[in-house]
C-alpha cells in the first residue's frame, strides 16, 4: 500500500502544493557544530527556503542558527567522505523556527566549506562555524530590530498586557531596535526576547548602513617602469582574464610588491569586484593601511579576531552585500561570505602564521588556492622568500611567476655579514659581540638608527639552580619557564601558567642560586641599556606593545626619528619601511635551527631574510650582521651570497627522495590523553592499525617534543604518502578502525607545519 508522503502535513494543504515544494519539505540544515552532517528539517511552506538562507532550527531543547545546506557533489571523489544517511521519519521532523534577514550563504561559498571540511577531516559545521562567527541572534547591535513575524502562531502565545502593546507597536510594519521598542512600550527587554523565542517576532536588518568608502582605482596610482611595469601589466591581465589562475609574485625586499598588487586589486575594482588580501598578522599592518588609503582614498574594511562585535558585523554584511569592495583581514576573512569576490591576495605566503593549529587545522594559503578554483577567479600569493611548496607548483607550471629582482629606486640590498662567535665571543655573561657593538655605535654615531633582533621574548628561557642544577619548568607543559623581569616571574609560554620568580630554590631551597640562562630581548635591552646609555630604545615585542594601536604609534616613533635602537622579536621583520635604519643586529642567527622541523632551514632563512630586508630601504645603503656559532652552515652562506634559489634547489634534493612535501604527502596525527598511560595505549593502538602499502608509510608513535602540554599527554604519528595518493580516504579508514573511547583524542593534521 502506498503510504502518504508527508503524514504529518494536513491532506486539505497537500492538494495546493507543487511537486517541488512537497520535495523540499525535507531541508537539510548544517548547524555550526561538530556534528559528521546537516540534519534534515521540517521547512514550513511559507518560508520559501533555499540553500544559503540562514534560519534558526531546534535543536534538543535550544535553538541554534544554522544554514539551509544542499548535498554538493562537486567534492573530488578521494575527497568525499563516506555517504551515512539514514534518514529521519518524516512524521519526526521538526520545523525550522525563522528565517534569519541575513544575504544566504552563495553556492560556491557553501562548496568551499564542504571542500575545506573534507580536506582537513573536520566536521563540516565547524568548518562552518568560520563562517557564522557572529552571534548572528544575540542582542541585536543597533543595526538590528524587530519585526512581526508573517504567520505568528498567536493561538499558542499567552497573550500578556506587555506582549500586547509590543504587537500593537509593531502592527505598523515599522521595524524596530529592541531599545526603540522598549522605550515607545516601556516593558523589558525581556518581554522583546521572550516574544521572539516564540518565533512571533523576527530579527531584520535596520535599513543598510553604509560605513565603507569606496576604494577609488584612480586615486593615486604610482609610476611603474621596466620590471614593475611588466609585473603590473601581467597581475591585472590576470585579473581581466576572469577566470582561475595562482602566480607568484617573487621580490626582494623593497622590490614594490605591495605597490604591483595594489595595481591588481585596482583592476579588480574596475571589473566592479571584491578584492581580499590576507596579511599574516593584521594587527600589526598600520603602514600597510596608510598605503592603501595613499593609493585608493580610503581605508580598506578590516576583518581579524580583534575588531569588536559592531565592526565584525558590519564588515560580515558588507562583505555579503558587496559593499565593503576590499577586505584585508588575516586568514579566517577567507571564509566571509563575499557576493562577488574577484580576487584573492596572500602577502608573506611563506608565513607559517597563516597555518590554523587550532580547532579548524588549516593553511589559508592553500585554502585561499582552493577557493579561486572553486569559484574560478586568480589568486596572487607574494613573497621575497616563497615557500618550497609554492616554488615547486611554480616548478611543477601549476603557478605563474613574476619576478622583481632589484629594490625600487635604486636602494641597495643590505651587505650581510655572519660574526662567528667562536672568533668573536661576547664577554662572559653577554651575549653581544664586541664586533658588533662596535658597528652599533658607529651607526648611531651618524645618526642612523640600528635593529636588534631576537625572536624571543622575555629575559632568560632558562632558569637553573647553580648548587643543585634544578631546572625550573612549567608543572603543565614540557617546557622551560622564561624569566620576565620586569613582571619578575616565570611564565610558560605554551600554556597560561605564570608564577611569581622564587627566592630561593624550590628544589634544595639554596639562597641566590637561581641563575639566568640564555638571552630573551628584555636581557639584551639591559645589555643595549648600559652599553649605550644616550640611545633612545624601543622594546618591541608583544609583551611592550598591547596592541594593533600601541605598535602603530611604535612604528610612527621610528619613522619620526624619536628611536635610535630598536630591539625586537619577530615582530620587527614585519614588512615595515623604515628609511633612516641602516644596521640590523641578528643576535642569534642559529636560533631555528635546532629540533626536528622539516623546515628549520626553510623558515630561518625566510625569517632572517625579512629581518634583514629592514636595512637601508631608502638612499644610505643598509647593513646585516648575523651572529652565529655555525657561519659554515648553508643557510648563513645562502643569507651570505643572497643565493636563495641555490638554497631553495638544496632543500629540494634533500626533500625529494624521502618523499617529504611538497614532493610527497603529510598528515600528523596527535594522540593527547589525561594520563600518560591512555596516550601511550592510544597511540599504540593507532601505530597496530597504521595503514600500509605501495607508497605509503607511518613514522611512530613518538612522544610528541612537547610530551605534555597543558596537561595533557601527546604522541605523536606521520603518515607520509607519495603524492599521489590521497591522505583523507586513508586517515578515514584508520581513524575508522580504531575505538579510543573517552581518555584520548586524536587531532589530524593534515599538512602540518609544526612538529611540536
Ligand atoms: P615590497 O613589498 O617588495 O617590500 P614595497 O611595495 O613596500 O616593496 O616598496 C618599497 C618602497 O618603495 C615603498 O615605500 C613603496 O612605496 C616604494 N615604491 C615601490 N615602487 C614604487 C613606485 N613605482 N613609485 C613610487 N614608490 C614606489
Ligand atoms: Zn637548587
Ligand atoms: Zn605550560
Amino acid at each position: 500500500m502506498a503510504q502518504k508522503p508527508f503524514p504529518n502535513i494536513p491532506m486539505q494543504d497537500s492538494g495546493n502544493l507543487t511537486a517541488r515544494a512537497c520535495s523540499t519539505t525535507r531541508i537539510s540544515v548544517l548547524l555550526p557544530m561538530p556534528f559528521a552532517g546537516p540534519f534534515d528539517y521540517r521547512a514550513p511552506v511559507d518560508m520559501d527556503l533555499q540553500p544559503g538562507d540562514i534560519v534558526v532550527a531546534p535543536l534538543g531543547k535550544r535553538q541554534e542558527t544554522g544554514v539551509v545546506w544542499d548535498t554538493i557533489s562537486s567534492l573530488p571523489a578521494d575527497l568525499a567522505p563516506p555517504a551515512t544517511e539514514k534518514k529521519v521519519d518524516a512524521a519526526r521532523l521538526r520545523p525550522v523556527v525563522c528565517r534569519l534577514d541575513l544575504p544566504p550563504l552563495s553556492a560556491e561559498l557553501r562548496q568551499f566549506i564542504d571542500w575545506v571540511a573534507a580536506y582537513t577531516l573536520t566536521p563540516p559545521g565547524m568548518v562552518l562555524a568560520m563562517t557564522l562567527r557572529l552571534h548572528m541572534r544575540a542582542a541585536p547591535t543597533p543595526t538590528m530590530g524587530w519585526a512581526l513575524a508573517e504567520n505568528p502562531d498567536l493561538e499558542a502565545l499567552r497573550l500578556t498586557p506587555a506582549r500586547q502593546k509590543v504587537l500593537d507597536l509593531l502592527a505598523d510594519g515599522n521595524h524596530r531596535t529592541t531599545t526603540d521598542i522598549t522605550n515607545a512600550t516601556s516593558v523589558s527587554a525581556g518581554v522583546v526576547k521572550g516574544l521572539a523565542n516564540a518565533g512571533v517576532l523576527r530579527p531584520v536588518s535596520l535599513g543598510p548602513e553604509r560605513p565603507f568608502g569606496q576604494p577609488d582605482a584612480h586615486y593615486n596610482p604610482p609610476v611603474l617602469e621596466g620590471e614593475q611595469q611588466t609585473a603590473a601589466v601581467a597581475l591585472r591581465q590576470t585579473v581581466t582574464e576572469n577566470r582561475f589562475s595562482v602566480t607568484l609574485l617573487e621580490g626582494v625586499t623593497g622590490s614594490g610588491k605591495t605597490e604591483i598588487y595594489l595595481e591588481a586589486i585596482a583592476e579588480c575594482l574596475e571589473q566592479g569586484k571584491q578584492a581580499l588580501i590576507l596579511l599574516p598578522e593584521i594587527a600589526l599592518s598600520a603602514q600597510w593601511m596608510e598605503r592603501f588609503s595613499r593609493r585608493f582614498g580610503v581605508q580598506p574594511a578590516v576583518w581579524h579576531s580583534e575588531i569588536g562585535q559592531r565592526a565584525r558585523r558590519l564588515t560580515w554584511l558588507g562583505a555579503a552585500d558587496g559593499s565593503a569592495s576590499v577586505i584585508v583581514g588575516a586568514r579566517s576573512a577567507l571564509f566571509l561570505p563575499f557576493h562577488n569576490l574577484g580576487l584573492i591576495i596572500v602577502d608573506e605566503e611563506h608565513e607559517a602564521l597563516f597555518k590554523q593549529e587550532e580547532g579548524v587545522i588549516y593553511n589559508a594559503r592553500d585554502m585561499a588556492v582552493v577557493r579561486g578554483r572553486l569559484a574560478r577567479f586568480p589568486v596572487v600569493v607574494v613573497s621575497a622568500t616563497p615557500s618550497l611548496e609554492t616554488l615547486a607548483n611554480v616548478e611543477a607550471g601549476r603557478y605563474r611567476h613574476l619576478v622583481l629582482p632589484t629594490r625600487h629606486g635604486g636602494a641597495e640590498l643590505p651587505e650581510t655579514r655572519v660574526l662567528d662567535l667562536r672568533d668573536h665571543p661576547p664577554p662572559r655573561g653577554l651575549f653581544l659581540s664586541p664586533e658588533l657593538v662596535e658597528d652599533i655605535g658607529a651607526t648611531l654615531e651618524r645618526q642612523e638608527q640600528v635593529m636588534l633582533f631576537l625572536n624571543r621574548r622575555g629575559y632568560a628561557p632558562l632558569t637553573l639552580c647553580r648548587s643543585c642544577g634544578h631546572r625550573m619548568e612549567c608543572p603543565h607543559c614540557t617546557a622551560w619557564l622564561v624569566e620576565h623581569r620586569n613582571r619578575k616571574v616565570l611564565s610558560c609560554h605554551y600554556c597560561d601558567h605564570t608564577e611569581p620568580m622564587p627566592p630561593t630554590c624550590p628544589q634544595c631551597g639554596s639562597d641566590h642560586s637561581l641563575t639566568a640562562i640564555g638571552p630573551g630581548i628584555e636581557r639584551i635591552t639591559e645589555e643595549a641599556r648600559q652599553l649605550f646609555p644616550d640611545a633612545r630604545l624601543l622594546v618591541m615585542s608583544s609583551d611592550t606593545l598591547g596592541g594593533p594601536a600601541a605598535t602603530a604609534e611604535a612604528v610612527a616613533k621610528i619613522s619620526r626619528r624619536e628611536v635610535d635602537l630598536i630591539i625586537g622579536t619577530q615582530i620587527v621583520a614585519k614588512g615595515w619601511h623604515f628609511p633612516h635604519l641602516t644596521l640590523v643586529g641578528v643576535v642569534d642567527a642559529d636560533l631555528g635551527l635546532g629540533g626536528a622541523d622539516l623546515r628549520a632551514g626553510e623558515r630561518t632563512i625566510q625569517l632572517l631574510h625579512q629581518v634583514a630586508g629592514r636595512a637601508g630601504r631608502a638612499s644610505s645603503p643598509g647593513r646585516v650582521i648575523l651572529q652565529s656559532y655555525a657561519p659554515e652552515h648553508p643557510v648563513m652562506q645562502a643569507l651570505l651570497s643572497g643565493d636563495f634559489d641555490a638554497f631553495m634547489q638544496q632543500e629540494a634534493a634533500q626533500r625529494k627522495p624521502g618523499f617529504w612535501p611538497p614532493y610527497g604527502r603529510l598528515a600528523a596525527l596527535i594522540v593527547s590523553a589525561d594520563t600518560p598511560v591512555a596516550a601511550d595505549e592510544a597511540a599504540a593502538q593507532l601505530g597496530r592499525t597504521a595503514p600500509y602499502g605501495e607508497g605509503i608509510q607511518v613514522l611512530g608513535p613518538a612522544p610528541a617534543p612537547l610530551a605534555v602540554l597543558r596537561g595533557r599527554h601527546r604522541r605523536r604519528l606521520l603518515l607520509r604518502t607519495h603524492r599521489n595518493i590521497a591522505v583523507q580516504p586513508i586517515l578515514r579508514r584508520w581513524l575508522g578502525m580504531v575505538n579510543l573511547g573517552r581518555n584520548a583524542k586524536v587531532d589530524v593534521d593534515i599538512d602540518p607545519v609544526s612538529f611540536l
